[in-house]
């Protein structure tokens, strides 16, 4: 950028709140940081009187952002407007997208023996083996690789774990930006470490210390390249493994020894390296663990968050029950998953999947979805216009996997806004153009979107759902429109059924009148809570009761009045503990997410 126009363009700020229980992180840091990068203009963080380049992954993860801190963004130069106003609707988005830790119920197995170890849960199971203390050795081989090209090599391999991956590829791509970030500032191996341990201790004692692991993560990869590799060894019998912490590329390694479970001390249930656990479903605690017999047999219990150090003959017996229920339980639910699903009473019950992108439709067959219930389009349209092609392209891909699909139309607006079109500021965003509103102020999207749906369909069955409708008059006119663009391509829609999300509570009150125009119904509980209790569900320290009576009350009410077939498609869908009560209440069809699919189908069986 010219100094020029540094020097006599005003700066542009505005001001963004962390609203993530996670803080903000190095996944949606790598990804702000990437919307950042191509601007022609100078842009910067701030915070508590430090700033810092917004544009570099390392320097943003050093303000160390938690959750209700307010930052201020500035930008200057050259398309800084443009710059600030992206950016600020890229990290709503991250925020919202930032998927919280949810609080893993503790179980109560009553133990005999008297040294036990409280703990945190990463990941539920129960393990027993004997303790083994985490080694590693370093090898020094020959190389002759300068340190840019063990950067660029290390940058590819995360590229490639980053799509060829199933799970949590994200996390990938978040360690490439970051090496990428520290890239610029290095000439040597050794500024490479050093920078990296300044930058470690700065996130110590915040609440992202656990990213230190990623930055131990990305330096051993480069030192790999450069001749020093660091191998973990492990036994080859079954075990337990202690250690402070692991880097997040080792637990994948780890998931292919005879390891039964993991004891972490300086972790924490947000971390790479969790995530990664979970993904993996190797039981696992947070939890201190000094001196531990290695050859003695220990049982790590994370359904009850304890370690059992010294364990009798019959906490051992309780602890082999449990282990035994589990694995029945996961071999059931899996090797049941493509399975019809009917409960004792012989009700049959139909699960869908909640699918968000190709891959997710692809994994939703793989988990034995029975369809698809809801297919969430927002992202395609999430960093620039799709094209026709695009569009069709990847609705033809989605469409293939099932007879049975529910495809949504956009569902943007608000705080939600599109970087590529202009929308006005509204005050309140939740309450203001969004989903089915789009219809009327920006009919070329809607049209764009009709018509690549219409042409994916190409004569086959398809549920087409209109969200956050509010009125009868939206939906006729929204129909209308649909109808209007089958007839200007040309296409034939006969074998299409429109239908709505009940999400807003006005729609309860008008259920009479949509009986008459609607073909099907499907419940956003996520919104409809969210419209219930007037708090937004994505604010900061306001929580709406998960299990309030009230949300239930208004289900009752939708299966008592409708008289078209009705599912649900929001998180409630999948929750284990309010499985049973949508069952009694009427509820035939639950839409989940792919991983949700075999133990909701269980749920499901075991109810009566
Ligand atoms: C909902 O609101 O419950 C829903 C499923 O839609 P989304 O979460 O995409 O708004
Ligand atoms: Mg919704």
């Amino acid at each position: 950028m010219g100094l020029f126009s540094l020097f006599f363009s005003k700066p542009v700020s505005t001001e963004l709140t962390v609203t993530s229980d996670n803080g903000f992180h190095l996944r949606p840091i790598a990804k702000f940081a990437a919307v950042a990068k191509p601007y022609p203009c100078k842009i910067e963080a701030s915070f508590k009187g430090k700033t810092v380049d917004a544009k570099n992954v390392n320097t943003l993860l050093s303000l160390s952002l938690e959750k209700g801190n307010h930052f201020k963004i500035t930008a200057q130069g050259k398309q800084a407007q443009e710059a600030l106003k992206v950016l600020q609707h890229t990290f709503i988005t991250l925020m919202q997208d930032d998927k919280e830790v949810k609080k893993i119920q503790k179980e109560q197995i009553a133990y005999e023996s008297d040294s036990v170890i409280e703990g945190q849960i990463i990941c539920k199971g129960i393990a027993i083996s004997p303790a083994y203390y985490y080694q590693e050795k370093r090898i020094q081989k020959e190389t002759n690789m300068t340190l840019a090209e063990a950067i660029e090599k290390s940058m590819q391999e995360l590229e490639t774990l980053y799509h060829t991956q199933k799970d949590h590829t994200d996390i990938y791509l978040a360690q490439k930006e970051l090496l990428a970030s520290l890239q610029t500032e290095v000439k040597t191996l050794l500024e490479l470490e050093k920078l990296i341990e300044k930058s470690c201790s700065e996130l110590l004692d915040t609440k992202l210390e656990a990213k230190i692991s990623d930055y131990h993560d990305i330096l051993q990869r480069v030192q790999k390249h450069l001749g020093l590799e660091t191998k973990v060894l492990f036994p080859k019998t079954p075990f337990i493994l202690l250690a402070n912490d692991m880097l997040p590329s080792q637990i994948e390694k780890l998931s292919q020894t005879a390891v039964q479970g993991v004891v972490l001390r300086e972790t924490s249930v947000n971390s790479h390296t969790a995530i990664l656990l979970r993904g993996a479903g190797i039981p696992s605690l947070i939890a201190a663990h000094d001196k531990i017999g290695e050859a003695t047999e220990i049982i790590l219990d994370a359904h009850s968050s304890v370690l059992i150090t010294k364990p009798t003959n019959n906490d051992l017996q309780r602890a082999n029950k449990r282990l035994e229920e589990d694995i029945k339980q996961t071999r059931n639910a899996s090797s049941k998953r493509f399975d019809p699903v009917i409960t004792q009473s012989r009700k049959k019950i139909k699960v869908l999947a909640n699918v968000t992108d190709v891959n997710s439709a692809t994994l939703a067959k793989e988990e034995g979805a029975e369809g698809i219930g809801l297919l969430r389009t927002e992202f395609l349209f999430k960093e620039e216009k799709p094209t026709l092609e695009e569009q069709t392209d990847a609705y033809e891909k989605i469409f293939s996997h099932f007879d049975e699909i529910t495809v949504r139309t956009l569902d943007v607006g608000g705080d939600k806004a599109l970087p590529y079109i202009d929308l006005p500021k509204e005050n309140n965003p939740f309450l203001g153009i969004r989903g089915i509103r789009l219809f009327q102020t920006h009919p070329q999207i809607m049209e764009e979107q009709l018509h690549a749906i219409f042409k994916a369909s190409n004569n086959r069955f398809l549920k087409v759902m209109f969200p956050m409708v509010s009125t009868v008059k939206e939906f006729n006119e929204a129909k209308t429109f649909a109808k209007k663009v089958a007839q200007k391509y040309q296409l034939n829609i006969e074998h299409i059924q429109f239908g709505i999300m009940i999400e807003v509570p006005s729609v309860l009150f008008l259920l009479d009148a949509f009986n008459e125009i609607v073909d099907f119904y499907s419940i956003g509980t996520n919104d409809l809570a969210q419209y219930l209790f007037a708090i937004e569900r994505t604010h900061p320290t306001l929580y709406i009761e998960e299990n309030s009576s009230v949300l239930f009350d208004a289900i009752e009410t939708i299966v008592k009045k409708a008289d078209k077939p009705v599912s649900i498609c929001g998180e409630l869908a999948g929750k284990s503990n309010a499985i049973p009560q949508l069952l009694d209440l009427g509820i035939t069809t639950l839409s989940v997410s792919p991983k949700q699919i075999a133990q909701t189908k269980e749920e499901i069986r075991n109810h009566v």
